[in-house]
């Protein structure tokens, strides 16, 4: 994978761009991907996002939302696009699995891919150009350091600075999290001048929510959380008829994960979902408890040091108990 620097002189010669993310695309995966499309549109490029699958309604604020292909409705035509495109540019992710049944075409994909990411170990191999640093607070300021370094900073409109503050605030916690950087707040503080209206931005994205999704964290915080002290480590398990009782959607179960970590001492804390085709994982941590290791080992996942997730296909009880094995043999460095 070259540097991604060697594409600045190229960006603005006219070419067919698709622009992809991860599967369930979250307010990085989302922006970075439509901050990038509303970049590349101002050299009047032929420009698409395609989503690997849907995502959560909260999303749908983002200017150009309403124009994302999702593959898994739009198959012939997501398909057709990809044929015909020169680039596809491939935003937070490491891995190409990460796009579920996109992967498959990406991989046959005959035209440049091209990386933005700030996730572990990515498949450097896979890309002709790209940029991964763990050390980035999100993708989407990946995607401004791309603008501004390749000498276009005065592009950035007031759409694209809505779309990448959204990834930017999601992905460190609302600047809460060591990566908030002060080259962060200066890219926030530019962004600013651009016309952002930071307060509607959090609005759209954290409090935009029904009410059955409250009332789902209240039973779930009251019913199906154990603390395991003696671990240092807070468990979250959701049943397929929790998801239905309360009507849960694609994003309403974002952020669940990180509440047990505001319970004084807890170093780790996992949540799963009994979803249809798997059991998806998320893990978080505070100070030195490594999840992308932990998730890589036991639940073929990763994701950063902090934050990362996976997945299982055994039942729901199986794999809250090898997550319980895990846990204990993981001890010395949650105690
Ligand atoms: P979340 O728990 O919010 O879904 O994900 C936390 C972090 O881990 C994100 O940065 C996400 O991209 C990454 N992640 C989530 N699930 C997986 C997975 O199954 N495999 C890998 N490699 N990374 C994941
Ligand atoms: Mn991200």
């Amino acid at each position: 994978m070259k540097p991604i620097r060697e594409i600045y002189t190229l960006i603005g010669q006219p070419r067919k761009v698709v622009i992809t993310m991860h599967q369930k695309p979250d307010a990085d995966a989302m922006g970075s991907a439509l901050g990038l499309y509303h970049f590349l549109l101002s050299f009047h490029q032929e420009v698409t996002v395609i989503s690997p699958t849907n995502w959560a309604k909260w999303l749908n604020w983002m200017p150009g939302c309403n124009k994302v292909v999702d593959f898994e409705l739009n198959k012939d035509k997501a398909d057709q696009i990809l044929q015909e495109a020169d680039w596809v540019f491939c935003l937070d992710f490491n891995n190409l699995a990460r796009t579920k049944n996109l992967a498959p075409r990406l991989e046959q994909f005959k035209g440049t891919r091209i990386l933005i990411d700030h996730h572990q170990q990515p498949e450097v191999d896979k890309f002709s150009y790209g940029a991964s640093d763990t050390a980035k607070s999100s993708t989407c300021e990946m995607v401004y350091d791309l603008i501004a370094e390749s000498g276009n900073v005065q592009r950035v409109t007031k759409e694209i600075a809505e779309c990448l503050y959204a990834g930017v605030m999601a992905d460190t916690g609302s600047f809460r999290f060591p990566a908030a950087a002060a080259s962060v707040h200066r890219m926030v503080a530019d962004l600013k001048d651009k016309g952002l209206e930071h307060t509607k931005v959090h609005e759209n994205i954290y409090d935009s929510f029904y009410e059955n999704r409250l009332r789902f964290i209240g039973h779930v915080l009251s019913n199906r959380m154990d603390v395991f002290y003696e671990y240092n480590t807070a468990l979250i398990a959701i049943s397929k008829k929790d998801l239905l009782r309360y009507e849960i959607k694609t994003g309403d179960s974002e952020g669940l994960v990180n509440y047990p970590l505001s319970i004084m001492g807890i170093k780790m804390a996992a949540l799963v979902i009994d979803r249809d085709e798997e059991r998806k994982w998320s893990f978080r941590s505070k100070g030195d408890f490594d999840v992308n290791t932990f998730a890589r080992k036991y639940f073929e996942g990763g994701g950063h040091f902090n934050a990362s997730g996976g997945r299982s296909s055994d039942s729901l009880e199986k794999t809250v108990q090898r997550f319980i094995e895990a846990m204990k043999e993981n001890a010395s460095q949650l105690q």
